[in-house]
Formats: structure tokens, sequence, C-alpha cells
């Protein structure tokens, strides 16, 4: 029996998730939908319930939507917990929802497999605490990175991130005011949405070492002012946020169906279609 699926949040008409598992269903051979539905913090929960009722099996959560879909999940799992946020809801058999976040899992697994790049002992810095930040961070931590400095707009969401943490030798929030004072580091992760309006506070030359590694979550155009300072201030990778995307979507897709989808084929795919995006 065909199955349903979907991505909730705002904006989402150019999500590239319906996409992704479509190409996922097709090598696994499962029968499913899924389709992307425009849902802001107002009228989130409304439309979960109606996807739901129309026989919904599990939805991805995308920006703005992580921490309250957290909230509104019945039971989450442990890197959830961790992180406070939630990207993919399972249907439990009562009709209510299992929380997880396959963020942090789909950032490592790119940066490790597919860049091929040692994550440990790296410094890190983090910039941002929404909800792609607060699904990140805990996988980093476990993937064995060094000390983590996390410096957010609002500072108070940063110190609230350190806090969930719960490792405060080893994680540190701070004031984009005092960044030119932070040193190097050996990994810049750019968690932010500042690109979409308003741009990043001006970032110094001195964060950035012999062995600095630069990633933005983001992809296509959003990722290109954070991506061009990296590379002129001599940041030894920079890489963007698509192949997080198809492997957190990997992940979610595992979750669902039980199956781990072949995801180069499928990242190859996008990486020539948003390169054009981008050029177009
Ligand atoms: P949220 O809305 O939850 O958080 C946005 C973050 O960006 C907050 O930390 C916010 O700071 C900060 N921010 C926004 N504008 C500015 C600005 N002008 N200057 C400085 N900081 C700013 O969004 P998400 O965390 O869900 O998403 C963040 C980014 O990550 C998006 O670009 C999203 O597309 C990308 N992403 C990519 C994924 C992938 O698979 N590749 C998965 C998930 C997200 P403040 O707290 O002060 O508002």
């Amino acid at each position: 029996m065909r199955k349903h699926y979907a991505v909730f949040g705002t904006p989402i008409s150019h999500s590239l998730s319906p996409r992704i598992h479509a190409a996922f269903a097709g090598q696994s051979g499962i029968d499913l939908d899924y389709v992307a539905i425009e849902a802001g913090a107002d009228d989130f929960r409304a439309k979960l319930e109606a996807f739901a009722a129309a026989g919904g099996s599990g939805a991805n959560i995308t920006l703005p939507l992580k921490e309250a879909a957290f909230a509104l999940c019945r039971d989450s799992s442990e890197r959830a917990v961790r992180a406070g946020a939630v990207n993919t809801v399972i249907r439990n058999e009562d009709g209510s929802w299992r929380g997880d976040n396959t963020d942090g899992a789909g950032l490592v697994r790119d940066l490790t497999e597919r860049h091929g790049l040692d994550l440990r002992a790296r410094r890190t810095l983090l910039l941002g605490a929404g909800g792609a930040a607060r699904g990140v961070a805990p996988a980093l931590l476990d993937a064995g990175i060094g000390e983590l400095t996390v410096v957010n707009r609002t500072p108070q969401r940063a110190d609230a991130l350190a806090d969930a943490l719960g490792e405060p030798g080893r994680v540190h929030p701070r004031y984009f005011g005092d960044i030119a004072a932070f040193g190097e580091f050996d990994l810049i992760v750019n968690a932010t949405s500042a690109a979409r309006g308003g741009g990043l506070p001006g970032l110094p030359r001195a964060l950035v070492g012999r062995r600095t590694a630069a990633v933005d979550l983001s992809y296509g155009e959003a990722a290109i002012p954070f991506l061009a300072w990296a590379r002129a201030n001599g940041c030894h990778d920079a890489v963007d946020g698509l192949g997080m995307l198809v492997e957190q979507a990997a992940e979610s897709f595992a979750l669902w169906h039980g199956v781990r989808p072949d995801t180069d084929a499928v990242f190859a795919a996008l990486s020539g279609r948003a390169a054009a995006l981008v050029t177009a």
C-alpha cells in the first residue's frame, strides 16, 4: 500500500527533499509519495494533524519549526532530546508522533565519508544556535571534535544550547561582539540562515588557521557569501550543505523504511542541478 510522507517548513517550495525521497524510493522499490507543505509557527500543528488524519506516516521538519516539532512529539530519540530539536517524525500506532534528529548524523557522514575530513580534536566554531545548530552540535561532539565555541546573534540561544549540551568544560557560548578575540579554529560551521536576510556579522581572518575547514549548512545561493569568505581567507576545505541534506534524508529514509539508500548517485545528480541554479 502506498505510504505518505511530507516535509513541513517555510519557505518550502524550493525544497529538494521531495526529489531526494522519490529517488531513494525508486532505488528501493518502495511505493510512497512525499510532498512539501508550507507551514509556519502559527499553523504547523494544525497542518501536521491534517496530514496525519489523511494517512501520513512520517515527515521531515525544517526551518523554522524544528524546536516546535520537538515540543509536540510524545517521545523522542536520545539525540533529538539532546538537540531539543526534531527534523524527522514517525507516526506511533496510537496516532501520536515520535521525534528524531538526523541532521547531525548527516553532517558528520558527509564531512567524514564524502569529504574525508578527520573531525577528531578539531577546535570548532559553530555560528548559530537555531534548530540546525542544535541538531549538529551533539553529533560533532560525539564525533570527537575538540572544544566547541557557539556564537549566536541572540546570545541567550547560544547560552541555552551550551546548557543543553551539558559539557561546560568543552562547550563555550560567546558573543559576536567578541569574535575578533576568539583565535583560530580547525572547523567553522555556519548554521545560521543569515544569507536569507541581513547577512552575517563580519568574520575576522584571524579565525582561520593552517588546516581550517569551513562548512555552510545551507546550499546553492544561500551558501555563497560564507563559502566565498572561507576561500578568500585561506580555508583548506569549503563545503556547502548539499551533502548533509542528502545524508540526513537517507538517515530519515532508513528510520521510516528500514532500508539505507545509496546517496552518491543522488548527491551527484543534485550537485549538477545546484550548480546550474547558482549560475542561472
Ligand atoms: P532557525 O530559524 O532555527 O535558526 C536560524 C539561525 O540563524 C539562528 O541562530 C539565527 O539567530 C541565525 N540568524 C538568522 N539571521 C541572522 C543574521 N542576519 N545574522 C546572524 N545570525 C542570523 O533555522 P535552522 O537552524 O533550521 O536553519 C539554519 C540554516 O541551516 C538554514 O540555512 C537551513 O537551510 C540550513 N539547514 C541545512 C540542512 C541541510 O541538511 N543541509 C538541514 C537543516 C538546516 P537568532 O537566534 O539570533 O535568530
